[in-house]
């Protein structure tokens, strides 16, 4: 029988870096990283298990290279790894899981267009990086990180009133013409909004985007996270599309 449990890997703090008061950079290396590998998929992401900790909370692969792993984390206002992220953690031995990606832009795409928030600023870097169709970006984002990340971007301050303006910015796209592909990432319930605006109005194949929640916004600490690593799985076993795996991923946390 083949196991369906995901590697995991201890990894020691190497480094941690303030880029800006909202986003903290962690360099994660050692020994327990030796057989690590990325996807290649410019999306993917680790699971990451702090110190005292069993639960996993997500974080995108900004870069993988010469045994360092590279994760930025944004510090919100309370959260498990907000807290940790905030302390001189440097020295102590987290776990990440196997890497994930969800990238899957069409081979005859002409063009991309990446939206998000500060928690999609890391997959958008990386992406953009890695493309070589014209690319535009929107990013609402706190702080000035206008070094994080060049070419077209249009970058938007978050509404005071803890809102965002990312689903009006979607919904006034001018869309370019001929296929594309479109993807996004930011909180989960206005990530719902947005699929049912490409799917209802814009009528795109789901192959021509990837909309996912990365985090869910509420009152209180989140009693428990939904692990997406067999819901993943199994929308993969049943042939699922990476949208519709968002979505079972979505309702499930709902649920939890
Ligand atoms: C595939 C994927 C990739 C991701 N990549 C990144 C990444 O590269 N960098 C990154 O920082 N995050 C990323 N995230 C999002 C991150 O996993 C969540 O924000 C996570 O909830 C943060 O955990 P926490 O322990 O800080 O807060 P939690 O303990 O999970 O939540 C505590 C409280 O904070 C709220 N909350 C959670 N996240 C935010 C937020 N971003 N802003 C405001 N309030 C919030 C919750 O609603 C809850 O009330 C990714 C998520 C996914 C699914």
């Amino acid at each position: 029988m083949v196991s369906t449990r995901a590697q995991q890997y201890d990894a020691v703090v190497l480094r941690r870096e303030q880029l800006s008061p909202h986003l903290v950079r962690l360099v994660l290396g050692g020994p327990g990283l030796a057989t690590f590998a990325s996807t290649g998929i410019p999306d993917e992401w680790v699971g990451l298990v702090v110190p005292g900790q069993f639960q996993s909370r997500y974080y995108t692969v900004r870069s993988w290279s010469e045994g360092e792993l590279v994760l930025d984390v944004v510090v919100h206002e309370v959260g498990l790894v907000t807290e940790w992220a905030q302390l001189d953690v440097v020295g102590q031995t987290v776990t990440v899981t196997e890497p994930k990606g969800s990238f899957s832009m069409p081979v005859d795409a002409r063009w991309l267009m990446l939206v998000g928030d500060l928690t999609a600023l890391p997959a958008m870097a990386r992406i953009a990086s890695t493309v070589d169709v014209p690319t535009r970006i929107w990013a609402e984002v706190p702080d000035d990180l206008s070094a994080y990340l060049s070419g077209d971007v249009t970058w938007l301050a978050p509404p005071d009133d803890g809102t965002s303006s990312l689903a009006s910015v979607v919904e006034s796209i001018d869309w370019p013409a001929g296929d594309g592909y479109f993807w996004m990432a930011g909180e989960s319930a206005q990530m719902r909004a947005i699929r049912k605006h490409l799917m209802r109005e814009r009528r795109l194949p789901s192959s021509a985007y990837d909309v996912m929640g990365y985090w869910r916004g509420s009152a209180q600490r989140q009693p428990r996270s939904v692990d997406p690593g067999p819901i993943w799985r199994a929308g993969k076993a049943a042939g699922q599309s990476d949208d519709q795996i968002w979505a079972a991923y979505d309702e499930a946390g709902e649920r939890a």
